[in-house]
């Protein structure tokens, strides 16, 4: 815990559950303020419960739930106001909301294509626009009266995103495209002093992918046993870095993609068998 976000107004998006729930309570900590914006609004009013509790208990920090679907067509604008209104303004955007499990190109009907990019595409997008727009016209007031200047997006991509992965086809599809929108984005608004950054998980336990992890063994084989460091992740971890990119420690870091993942990704990683501890 520091107060390292302290003056930062912060919207999280799929905030109800998994990695967003453990983002908005590590913004608290750090002292931001947080909306907490899910479609599922008793996941973002549980956040917010808990949210309170760590509030309390760093001394800082608050957090308003919103029951919204993002890809709704006022929903950008309308989440963006409620920020302005509550904190005073905006800072931060952490465009987390996804769904997962797709399939192979060849199974994906027009339902599930659009279902994938209207959420991990299209609105996401949309709310990054809105974002910019409202961090522009600065955060809450700071001590000296003055409106706080510049800001930080954190798109949540995917490994996914960046190597191939079987049966994942419109997933990965979006999450390379949020890579691509990212790189653009820290282009356009670099000058702004608006910083953005993309966040690649790796297998973060949550309740996106829990059934399967514990049902499918392909799958648990695949993720686990493939990842040197030997665990799947916790949301903590993801949020771990998002509150890194979003404080000052990051100032000089615009355009990445942070690959959150054990080394699953920088590696073809497989358990040596037998004995030895080493190959050869
Ligand atoms: P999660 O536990 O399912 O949380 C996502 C939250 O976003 C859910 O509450 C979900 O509501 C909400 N949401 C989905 N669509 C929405 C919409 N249109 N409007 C508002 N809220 C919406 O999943 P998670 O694992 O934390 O995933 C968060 C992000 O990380 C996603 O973008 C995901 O692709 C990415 N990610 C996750 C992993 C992983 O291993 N968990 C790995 C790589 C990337 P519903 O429950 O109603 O859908």
């Amino acid at each position: 815990m520091s107060d390292r976000l302290r003056g930062h107004a912060a919207i999280i998006t799929g905030a109800g559950s998994g990695i967003g729930r453990a983002t908005a309570l590590r913004l608290i900590a750090d002292g931001a303020d947080v909306l907490a914006v899910d479609r599922n609004g008793e996941g973002a009013a549980e956040t917010a419960r808990l949210a309170k509790a760590r509030a309390q208990e760093a001394g800082w920090g608050r957090c308003i739930a919103e029951t919204r679907d993002i890809t709704d067509a006022d929903a950008p604008a309308a989440m963006v106001e409620n920020c302005k209104q509550a904190f005073g303004g905006m800072t931060i955007l952490v465009n987390n909301a996804g769904i997962g499990a797709s399939t192979a190109v060849h199974q994906t009907n027009d339902e599930d294509l659009d279902r994938f990019l209207d959420i991990n595409l299209r609105a996401l997008f949309r709310c990054a626009g809105a974002a910019v727009t409202a961090i522009r016209e600065g955060g809450p007031k700071g001590d000296n009266g003055e409106r706080r200047k510049g800001g930080v997006i954190v798109n949540i991509a995917s490994i996914y995103g960046i190597m191939g992965v079987p049966g994942s086809s419109i997933y990965s599809a979006t999450k390379a495209a949020v890579i691509g929108l990212t790189r653009n984005m820290a282009a356009d608004y670099g000058p702004d002093n608006i910083r953005v950054n993309a966040i690649a998980p790796g297998m973060i336990l949550t309740p996106m992918n829990r059934d399967r992890f514990e049902t499918n063994e392909y799958f648990r084989d695949m993720t686990l046993n493939a990842t040197p460091l030997g665990r799947v992740g916790a949301p903590e971890d993801i949020a771990n870095g998002i509150a890194f990119l979003c404080s000052d420690d990051a100032s000089f870091i615009s355009g990445h993609v942070l690959a959150i993942d054990g080394a699953w990704s920088a590696t073809k990683f497989r358990p040596f068998p037998g004995k030895a501890d080493k190959p050869g």
